[in-house]
Formats: C-alpha cells, sequence, structure tokens
C-alpha cells in the first residue's frame, strides 16, 4: 500500500518539463524538514491506495502522457513506489521522479526521469545527498538546487563544476526559493533571492545551468495547493 496526499492533473511547474500538462501523485510523509518547504502538509496523514488504485486513478485523469511522483519525499516508499512505477511506464506514461536523493536511487527505473532537488545549506538539510546517488543518474535526469542566498549559491556552483553535473545529466537548475508563508502577488517579490541576482551569478561564473522559476507560483497564487 502507498500513502498518498493527493493525485491531481495540473501544468508542471519546475524542470525542463516545466509548461506541460502532467499528472501529479503526491505521496505522505518526508524525513527532513527544508526551511522554506511549501509541502509541510505531506509530513502527515494522507490516504492508504494500492498501487491497483493509484494507477486506475491515475488512468482516469489522463490515459497517457506525463506523471510525476512527488511528495514528501517518495523513496521512503520505495517498496510500493517500485511496482507502481513499473507497471506506468509498461502503460507508455513518461514519467518523473522528484526526490532529494538522501535514499538510495540504484533500483528506480532507468526509463524514469529523476530529478534530484540536492540541499543547499540555508535549507537547514544540506550534506544530506547521498553522493553514492551520483552514480544512479543518467543523462535525461536533472539536479535541481532551491537557492535561499549566495551561500547557497556557492554551494551549488562548486557542487555542479566539482562533479561535472552539467556534462552528466539533462539539466542542472538553479532554482530561487519561495517564502514559504507567500501569498497574495503572483511575482518574484516572494523569492528569498532575487532571480535577477541568481541570473548575474550564473552569468559573471560562466556556468552551463538553467535558471529555473517555479512557474506554478507565477500562476496561482503562490500559497494554492494541489496545482
Ligand atoms: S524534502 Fe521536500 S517535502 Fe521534505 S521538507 Fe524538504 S522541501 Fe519539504
Amino acid at each position: 500500500m502507498l500513502s498518498v496526499i493527493e493525485i491531481y492533473r495540473s501544468i508542471q511547474g519546475e524542470s525542463s518539463f516545466a509548461g506541460l500538462p502532467c499528472t501529479f501523485v503526491r505521496l505522505a510523509g518526508c524525513n527532513l524538514r527544508c526551511t522554506w518547504c511549501d509541502s509541510e502538509y505531506t509530513f502527515s496523514g494522507g490516504k492508504k491506495m494500492s498501487t491497483e488504485e493509484v494507477e486506475a486513478e491515475v488512468n482516469r485523469l489522463a490515459p497517457a502522457g506525463l506523471i510525476e511522483i512527488t511528495g514528501g519525499e517518495p523513496m521512503l516508499q520505495e517498496r510500493a513506489l517500485l511496482p507502481l512505477m513499473e507497471k506506468l511506464l509498461a502503460e507508455g506514461y513518461q514519467l518523473l521522479l522528484e526526490t532529494s536523493g538522501e535514499r538510495s536511487l540504484d533500483l528506480v527505473p532507468k526509463r524514469v526521469h529523476k530529478i534530484v532537488d540536492v540541499k543547499c545549506p540555508l535549507s537547514g538539510e544540506g550534506g544530506t545527498f547521498r553522493l553514492e546517488n551520483l552514480h544512479a543518474l543518467t543523462a535525461h535526469d536533472e539536479v535541481k538546487f532551491v537557492i535561499a542566498g549566495r551561500e547557497d549559491y556557492e554551494f551549488a556552483r562548486d557542487f555542479t563544476r566539482h562533479h561535472r553535473l552539467d556534462e552528466n545529466v539533462n539539466s542542472v537548475i538553479f532554482s530561487p526559493a519561495f517564502r514559504k508563508d507567500a501569498t497574495g502577488s503572483r511575482d518574484a517579490s516572494h523569492c528569498l533571492v532575487d532571480p535577477r541576482e541568481v541570473a548575474d551569478w550564473i552569468v559573471e561564473d560562466g556556468l552551463n545551468v538553467r535558471l529555473g522559476l517555479q512557474i506554478h507560483k507565477f500562476i496561482w497564487d503562490p500559497a494554492t495547493k494541489g496545482v
């Protein structure tokens, strides 16, 4: 059984798939506590669903296309999640898995696009990424750094260079963090670091990385859940 917070259809807000219609399967539970987390409602609760029930709901929402498995930390439910991913892949869906990389990713099917959120120092969870997971990354995977200040940017820059990430994965994304209590206006004033500053830093340092804005927070109120 899987513990599921919500399954819904929306627009993918992040990664190189940003802007595409996507079905989200959001699982319950997380073993980290990032300072800027906007998904604290996943930390407890969740509805128990069998893989067949999740599959049926995903099929009902869209018979084909893009699915993102997210959380929380989905890999905490690896035992039930792996068979679900295999089934959805066999049905022809394109699968994204959003994970912090704190758990081993060795058994994730290679056809799944992993989006690995390596935690930076200002998240309060720096150092939790399991370095062995670098070997599990494939050329279609993505590595994301959520940046809350210059210290995070420098960590992300140095990590990217040291591990030559931009040569080994599809996209390296530097994403300015949003205030977790952001609401009202739908603009970059809610970012903990100005995206323009991050853009300048990337250009100054000649990095081959993508500046990623969470576009769902510019489409809907930043406090809206289930989008
Ligand atoms: S890993 Fe994700 S869900 Fe868990 S605390 Fe950090 S941002 Fe929130």
